[in-house]
Formats: structure tokens, sequence, C-alpha cells
């Protein structure tokens, strides 16, 4: 079998070992429930408070604002319904964009059904929103502002200072889906006038199911699951202890090797690109050039068919994410790549690469070669590319 070669680190990451061996005690041996007074329960509880420290130094927030959840999907609906059903005599109004995560759109999407109302800001075709258009879509019922830190396809890192400005000047809470953005930008919450955070652990090198929300101090928010008092009253079920370890574990890791392992993921990309602008003919590279987190690269290869180019990838152990989403059997562009102006033909034949910690150059020499076969095989089987030529 070829060797994997792993370029999704937006999909998910390996769960670092240090992360894991601290998770272990955990689950057998420190199995106690947090809310039980016994010594076990203690040892729980106190690994839950640890962990919740070392997220809330991580964005300059304090203990008490940071909420342990499932994952970064139930994050971003606990703050979005969280604020909307807490707010609800406010205003009905909530600010979003074309280009959310599913976990923002379709929570906004089921908050209309509700008898709210949403504005999906556009984006321009570096996948920035507008500020004057936030600021115009601003009306007396809006309750708040959700706008994600970093995109997951694109890469594009949003005015995030900004945007908190505007909503803190017109008293309206700011959300964001920073899942993408936690380390990979430093963010200090204050700072950044964000109200409320989302975050996931897998991306970041911990496990999987495991996510936080920061709210900030006075917001209002309802508590979303029913049950018991864990988590301040607004997430109910007992908590995860080993995968709170481990969220605790890995934010501190990524912070800790901010510099280096940034600057890695940095280089590497660069010198991808680089390598399919000189190599390869007849691409698009999507996202803002600058403004955009340092591992991600969304290359358009025209005259492609994008499920094709990763199942050709897969066959030399190479895992990449297309620019289309398989839903309902029939492929769909991505909503993102639809939102920056592409054309649905070029933008099923896009090709997300997100790099990670354990990527060599050799890695992507390898992929840039494959890259280079597989595209001209794939072209030359294509009546358009033919025409064009
Ligand atoms: C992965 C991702 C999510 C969802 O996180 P899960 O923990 O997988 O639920 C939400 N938003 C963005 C931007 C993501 O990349």
């Amino acid at each position: 079998m070829e060797k994997i070669r792993y370029f999704d680190h937006a999909a998910t990451t390996p769960t670092k070992e240090e992360v894991v061996k601290e998770m272990l005690p955990y689950f057998s041996l420190n199995y106690g429930n947090p809310s039980s007074i016994y010594s076990i329960g203690r040892k729980a509880r106190k690994a839950v408070e640890e962990a919740r420290q070392k997220v809330s130094k991580a964005i300059g927030a304090s203990n008490k604002e940071i909420y342990f959840t499932s994952c970064g999907s139930e994050s971003d609906n606990l703050a979005i319904k969280g604020v909307a059903y807490a707010n609800r005599k406010k205003g009905n109004h909530i600010i979003t964009t074309k280009i959310e995560h599913p976990a923002v759109l379709h929570t906004c999407q089921n908050l209309e059904k509700q008898g709210f109302e949403v504005t999906y800001l556009n984006v321009d075709s570096d996948g920035l929103i507008r500020l004057e258009e936030l600021e115009q879509a601003i009306t007396n019922s809006t309750i708040l502002i959700s706008i994600m830190f970093a995109n997951n396809e694109i890469g594009t890192i949003q005015p995030i200072k900004e945007i908190g400005e505007i909503a803190k000047r017109h008293n309206i809470y700011f959300h964001t889906d920073a899942v993408q953005a936690i380390g990979n930008v430093k963010i200090d919450i204050n700072e950044l006038n964000i109200d409320l955070l989302s975050m996931s652990a897998h991306k970041f090198y911990g496990p999987k199911g495991m996510g936080a929300l920061y709210v900030r101090t006075g917001v209002k928010f309802d508590k979303i699951q029913d049950g018991g008092h864990q988590e301040k009253n607004k997430r109910a079920g007992t908590e995860n202890v080993a995968g709170i370890v481990g969220l605790g574990k890995a934010i501190e890791l990524v912070y800790e090797n901010f510099d280096e392992y940034n600057q890695k993921l940095k280089n590497l990309r660069d010198y991808y690109i680089s390598q399919v602008e000189e190599k390869i003919p007849y691409i698009k590279i999507n996202g803002h050039r600058t403004k955009r987190l340092p591992g991600n690269a969304n290359i358009s290869f025209k005259f492609i068919e994008g499920e094709s180019l990763l199942l050709n990838l897969d066959m030399k152990g190479i895992c990449a994410s297309s620019g289309s989403a398989c839903t309902s059997g029939s492929l769909e562009p991505s909503h993102v790549l639809v939102a920056i102006g592409l054309e649905p033909e070029i933008a099923h034949g896009s090709l997300r690469v997100t790099f990670g910690e354990d990527n060599t150059k050799e890695d992507v020499d390898f992929l840039v070669t494959t890259l280079i076969e597989v595209v001209d095989k794939l072209r030359k089987m294509s009546p358009l590319y033919e025409e064009q030529k």
C-alpha cells in the first residue's frame, strides 16, 4: 500500500500522542463524576477546571466564561440559538455571511423557520465581507452578528477586530466561529471585542467530539439542552472529562509552539502554491492572498472534475478535499466557492490542501508531481480542454 500523505487538516487532525497520554488516566483510573464529592470525583473536577484554565488563558478570557460542549457544531448552535432565544424580546434579527460553516448556516436557517430574520452578507472575490454592508444591514432589531474568524474552505481571515468594533458601537453581540483560527491566529477576545467564540479540539490536534464556547460575562444566552446543572447550568450532561483534558492539553501545546508551527505551515503552503503556479497551467488560486490561514491552499484546476481528481490522488495515498459537497447524491458546487463568484464548472475542479505539522517538503514534492500527472491525464479526457488548446 502507498504511504498515506495527509493534506486535509481543515477536516481533522491526528490527536497528538502527548494529548492522548494526558487523557488516558481519566477513563479507567480517575473515572469519577466531576459532580461527585468524594476523592475521585474531586480529581475529575480538578482536571476539568485545569483544562478550563488552559482554554481561557489561550484566548484571554476568564475561567467562568468557558463552557465545554461536544463539538464545534454544538458550540455554534449554543451560541446562536442561545442568544436568539434569550434576546427575543429585544429583537429577532441576526446577521451572518454566505460562507459560514453549515453549523452556523443551518442553525440560522432553522431560526428563520421560528420567526427570526437573518441577513446573509455577500463576500467579495477574495472571500472578505464588506464592513459598510455589515453596518447597513444593522437594524433596531439586530441582536447578533455571527461571522466566522477564518473560512474552512478558502482560508480567508475576516476583519474580526473591525467587526467587533461595529458590533460594540451598536450594542449587538458578536459571535465568531473560530474553529479554523484556533492555533493558527493569536486571539485576544478583549482586543477583538468578541462576545462569543466557538472552537473544536479535533481541528488543533485534540480529540474528536470535544468543543468549547467562550461567552463574555453579562451576555444573555439560554441553554439549548435540558438536564442537570453542569457548565453553570448552560450545558446539561456529565462532563466528557477525558475529552476536556485533551482539549486543554491540545490548546496549550499549539500556542506554546505557535511561531514555529505556523511558520512551518506557511512555508509548506507557499512552496506548494509556487510549484503549482510554475508547473500547471490554467489554474486559479482561491481566497485572499495574504489575509489567510497559514496552512490553507485552495486551487481550481480548470477543465477538471474535483471528484475524479480526489479519487486519482487517493490511489497515490494522498488525502485532500474538493470544491464540491455531496448533497443527496448530486454534486453541488461548494457554497463558499459560489459566493466568491466562481463558475460552477471551475468550482467543481477545486482542490483544498491543508497542511499540518506532520507534513514535510518531500510530501509536497510528491503531491505536486502527482498533481502534474493526474491533471494532465484528466485534462486529456476533457473535450473543453482540447478546444481551449
Ligand atoms: C470543523 C468546523 C466546524 C465543526 O466542528 P465539529 O467539531 O466538527 O462539529 C465548525 N466550523 C468550522 C469553521 C469548521 O471548520
